[in-house]
């Protein structure tokens, strides 16, 4: 069969520019589409498509499957839209990812769906495909449990991106290889946090990658992509200091720079900003969420993650266990990026100034505000349906910088929306660009966000500015997608 893998773009009507607010940082492919074509038989012909780097669909290639991925909410009515432009032309789709898997019935309106962990689906999909006989929805749970998953296998995937007939124009098909390399060292996650969609299709399922297997992977990767920086797209990083250990030692033999996420909890225990620093990591983005810890465990349900092992929750002890974690990663020199989540519904505007403050003094490379999302399927979502708190269920501003939920205290979504973006734009003050240049971190990769963030969200105001006063919109900022 001729298969086509799209990772779809989101549809462009949110209010604000996603590539100010750093959404600029894409990963070289989609990471589920990556997983699918590396367990997709040799003898198929693949091909993947990636909208979001701006490739582009030509609807009139002949494919006998194409698979499209949700991994994002934001991504679904685009991933719809394909899939009608597919059946116009008689070709059968299948959804999957994160939104379709948790959105069953909403997704199968358009295509089959693959709802869950794709491994022990995707042989029969394909059999299924090859009758064209593809069922209405296949659920994980009525095949065999995962006990193995799937890794990437750039070999298959090289081929694919290779393979692929779309255009793409010259400076997407430059930019793309400054950007950062998925590979992974597990999979899944122990925890269940609210918020997030992990718990939902994993069920608390954590894989962890044989590093002789990582070793040969990053052998690859280094053969086929020479990656300039590699991202680790674990769901839950650095689970097992024992494993985690080993799987560092590859990438500092290998000799490469990479990226990780990171939870605070793990940063206050042991050695692991060392460990990173001295294996290649050139910046750990540090999951922080919210300093209020209330919102923390009550709304997110994110306590366990972030705070010291057997520490009580509480206010003091999350700021602790935050101050705890920088310290790790400033002892070490490691550079550190602070992510931030935002619920208009609990947190009020002193809360996020409380919060720059934190992240002014703290010395991260960079720090990003950003409003809870209530992802469809999460216990969040549910919990804030349920309470009549949702703004909005047009999935195409479902991103982190599109007020979705109501705020309390009788402020409007509008003065709370600029309340954030007032405070992300003194997050980063252009007068800090000095000091980020000749800082710790000197003019390296890991300053490169800050200075484009800091510029780009001054052109996003100004361009909202302007486009208040005069009703047509500027071209402005201009940057790859
Ligand atoms: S620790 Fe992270 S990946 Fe795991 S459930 Fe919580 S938010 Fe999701």
């Amino acid at each position: 069969m001729r298969i086509l893998f799209v990772n779809p773009n989101e549809i462009k009507h949110i209010e604000y520019s996603d590539y100010a607010m750093g959404g600029y940082i894409r990963p070289y492919f989609s990471p589920a589409l990556g997983m699918l074509i590396s367990i997709t038989p040799e003898h198929h012909n693949v091909e993947y498509i990636d909208e979001i780097i701006g490739e582009q669909i030509d609807f009139n290639r002949r494919y006998d499957l194409v698979a499209i991925t949700t991994t994002w909410t934001i991504q679904a009515q685009r991933a719809y839209q394909i899939a009608d432009g597919f059946a116009k032309h008689g070709v059968p789709c299948i959804i999957g990812g994160n939104h379709a898997s948790l959105c069953v019935e909403e997704a199968s309106r358009y295509a089959s769906v693959a709802s869950g962990m794709a491994e022990n689906m995707w042989e029969q999909i394909l059999a299924d495909s090859e009758r064209r006989s593809l069922r209405p929805v296949y659920f994980a749970e009525e095949f065999p449990d995962v006990t193995r998953c799937a890794w990437f296998d750039y070999r298959k995937i090289k081929k694919a991106i290779d393979d692929t007939h779309a255009h793409i124009d010259m400076v997407n098909g430059l930019s793309r290889n400054m950007r950062p390399f998925p590979i992974l060292t597990s999979r899944g996650c122990p925890h269940t946090c609210k918020m997030c969609v992990t718990p939902e299709i994993y069920h608390k399922k954590y894989f962890a990658v044989d590093p002789v297997h990582l070793e040969e992977q990053l052998t690859t990767a280094e053969k086929l992509f020479k990656p300039f920086m590699y991202m680790f797209i674990d769901e839950y990083f650095g689970h097992d200091p024992e494993h985690t250990s080993a799987c560092l030692q590859k990438f500092k033999n290998a000799g490469v720079k990479y990226g990780v996420q990171v939870t605070p909890n793990l940063l206050c225990e042991g050695n692991l900003a060392r460990e990173l620093a001295d294996t290649g990591c050139v910046v750990a983005s540090i999951g922080l969420e919210s300093l209020n810890s209330e919102v923390l465990d009550d709304d997110f349900g994110k306590a366990e993650p972030s705070i010291q092992p057997g520490m009580e929750l509480n206010d003091q002890n999350i700021e602790a266990s935050y101050t705890a974690a920088i310290r790790k990663c400033q002892e070490a020199k490691l550079p550190f990026m602070l992510f931030w989540l935002i619920n208009p519904v609990r947190n009020s505007i002193e809360d996020m100034e409380k919060i720059v403050e934190f992240s002014k003094r703290s010395g991260a490379v960079l720090s990003s505000l950003n409003f809870a999302v209530p992802l469809p399927g999460t216990k969040f979502f549910q919990e804030q349906k349920r309470k009549n708190n949702i703004l909005s269920y047009d999935w195409s501003r479902y991103n982190t910088f599109n007020i979705l939920l109501k705020p309390a205290n009788g402020i409007s979504a509008e003065e709370f929306q600029k309340a954030m973006h007032d405070n992300f734009i003194k997050l980063y003050p252009i007068s800090g660009i000095p000091a980020h240049l000749m800082g710790d971190a000197s003019f390296s990769i890991e300053v490169m966000p800050y200075i484009v963030t800091s510029v780009a969200v001054r052109l996003e105001y100004l361009k909202k500015m302007v486009e208040k006063t005069f009703p047509f919109s500027l071209p402005f900022p201009f940057m790859p997608k």
